[in-house]
């Protein structure tokens, strides 16, 4: 099996030095004023999750299914962060991982669960 976030590369992260000259340009950051909800703040969530060191739960992810996919941060971004990339091989790391865990948490052939149909009255 391979790595958790293999998809996403250590080199694309570390292209991002922070400056948060991105920030203004992005469409979710200036709606909500969040840096979770900018392009810095989902480089540092992806470089955090391929580390291990951040919670890899819904919370977090929406902080990626958030983003618009515009690139506009890669635009005005300049140390030529590839944002696409990262964004693209994030998500496939995401679906990838969210995957996994739907089947681990799949409830065992035979056993009922709240709201399924074996365990709803006849
Ligand atoms: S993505 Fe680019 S502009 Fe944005 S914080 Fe990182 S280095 Fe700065
Ligand atoms: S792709 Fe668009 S929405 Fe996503 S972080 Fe960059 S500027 Fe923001």
């Amino acid at each position: 099996m391979s790595a958790p976030f293999g998809r996403l590369s250590d080199d694309d992260l570390a292209t991002c030095v922070h400056c948060g000259l991105c920030l203004d340009a992005c469409p979710t950051f200036r709606v909500t004023g969040l840096e979770t909800e900018s392009p810095r703040g989902r480089i540092y969530l992806m470089t955090q999750w391929k580390r291990g060191t951040m919670a890899f739960d819904e919370e977090q992810v929406r902080h990626i299914d958030l983003c618009l996919g515009c690139r506009t941060c890669e635009a005005v971004c300049p140390s030529g962060v590839p944002y696409g990339r990262i964004i693209e091989a994030g998500r496939a790391d995401v679906e990838r991982r969210s995957g996994a865990l739907r089947v681990m948490s799949r409830p065992r052939s035979g056993s009922a669960s709240i709201g399924s149909p074996s365990s709803s009255a006849a």
